[in-house]
């Protein structure tokens, strides 16, 4: 997705972007209870109405109010959480009926353990009032039903500007979090094509610019650890209490390198948007990488799509342009010195060779990022020729 600004002019434009904030939750005992409760009061209707075959949210809702006088417990917790959790079955039916999932499936205790609210906005007495508040200097999070709850993370910020649309609370092990989801308006600032940076997407290295930067996938999962600690799952009761606890030591190794890939991701993506004008990436097959078993493990570890999706989404926040290649176009086997196409290349295990036609040595990374550069700067000017010939 490309954003044109008025090239006549060089403005920027206006444009809203959704981005959600995620904090760590400190609940009180009192909280942390009606939280549980309310996850499962979610899962109770979810599943309740997936086993009536109810596909539509519309009477799914209506039936709600009659089934809340049944069961009292339901009372107790935020009722836009019910109905979202019945949207999502809608969602689910919807996917289902269009092809692009399976049959929804009943909810399991212990999988995906979240909720979401929305932000209820009223006004009283010429007031207005919101159902979800963020006070970033007392580090408060005001939730319906659970009231204020303590929070922490954006240090250095003590203001988020935007819209606070709705709320998720998960339970991650044993640790809380809520990701706020706010509409910001943003800015774009005209677009001025001055750099341009190629890149291959890592088999080896986690990815190789054609400014040669490698960055390297530092973060591996300690599978000396993993594999001990599911030896003892295996040797556990089922639902003992030993049980329980290594479930939560796996769970906490998985969430830290989760998030240490996440913030890998970002620092790299935010660099490279920052640095250049125009981003050339190869536009990858994953589903038939995924065929070949050696490549599917670098890609499950590396997670290639995830860095397209949020350099994707950067590069329209911030005005930049990011040229998607073929799948086809051989980076790896062209020469990017006299463009000899060597077709030995192919085999992955190869990281060096030497060109038959003019002689250069090529590292296989860069040499693939530099034709990556070159190709994406070909079809950025094809795309934006008219744009370029305006004065
Ligand atoms: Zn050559």
């Amino acid at each position: 997705m490309f954003i044109f600004y008025n090239a006549i002019t060089g403005d920027g434009c206006n444009m809203k972007i959704y981005k959600s904030y995620k904090f760590r939750m400190y609940p009180n005992k009192f909280q942390e209870e009606l939280i549980n409760k309310t996850i499962g009061s979610c899962r109770f209707i979810y599943n309740h109405f997936l086993d009536k075959k109810v596909s539509n949210a519309y009477s799914g809702i209506k039936l709600i109010s009659e089934f809340t006088k049944e069961k009292a417990f339901l009372k107790e917790v935020d009722s836009c959480a019910l109905r979202n959790s019945i949207f999502n079955l809608e969602n689910a039916y919807k996917r289902y009926y269009k092809n692009l999932g399976g049959h929804p499936k009943f909810k399991i205790k212990g999988i995906n353990n979240s909720y979401k609210t929305n932000n209820i906005k009223s006004t009283y007495k010429g007031k207005n009032y919101n159902s979800i508040k963020l006070d970033l200097i007392n580090k408060i999070i005001t939730l319906p039903k659970l009231k204020e709850v303590s929070i922490r993370g954006y240090r250095n910020k003590n203001k988020l500007n935007g819209e606070i649309k709705s709320a998720v609370i998960r339970k991650e092990g044993s640790k809380y979090y809520v990701s706020v989801l706010m509409e910001e308006d943003i800015i774009i600032k005209p677009f001025t094509p001055n750099t341009i940076v190629g890149i291959d997407l890592g088999i080896k290295d986690f990815l190789v610019t054609s400014h040669n930067e490698k960055i390297k996938n530092t973060i591996k999962i300690n599978q000396k650890r993993l594999r001990g600690l599911q030896r003892g799952l295996s040797r556990c009761k089922l639902g003992s209490k030993n049980r329980y606890k290594i479930k939560l030591k796996i769970q906490r190794l998985f969430m830290k390198i989760k998030n240490a890939r996440k913030f890998l991701l970002h620092t790299i993506t935010n660099k490279l948007i920052k640095e250049n004008d125009i981003i050339a990436v190869e536009n990858l097959d994953v589903e038939s990488m995924k065929q070949n078993h050696y490549i599917a493990k670098c890609l499950t570890e590396n997670h290639i799509s995830e860095i397209i999706r949020v350099l994707n989404y950067k590069a329209t926040w911030n005005n930049k342009k990011l040229i998607q290649i073929d799948r086809y176009y051989p980076s790896s086997q062209l020469c990017n010195v006299c463009n000899y196409q060597n077709k030995n290349v192919k085999e992955l295990s190869i990281r060096t060779w030497q060109c038959p036609q003019c002689g250069c040595t090529h590292d296989r990374d860069l040499n693939a990022a530099i034709n990556i550069m070159c190709e994406g700067l070909k079809i950025y000017i094809k795309t934006y020729e008219r744009e370029l010939m305006t004065p």
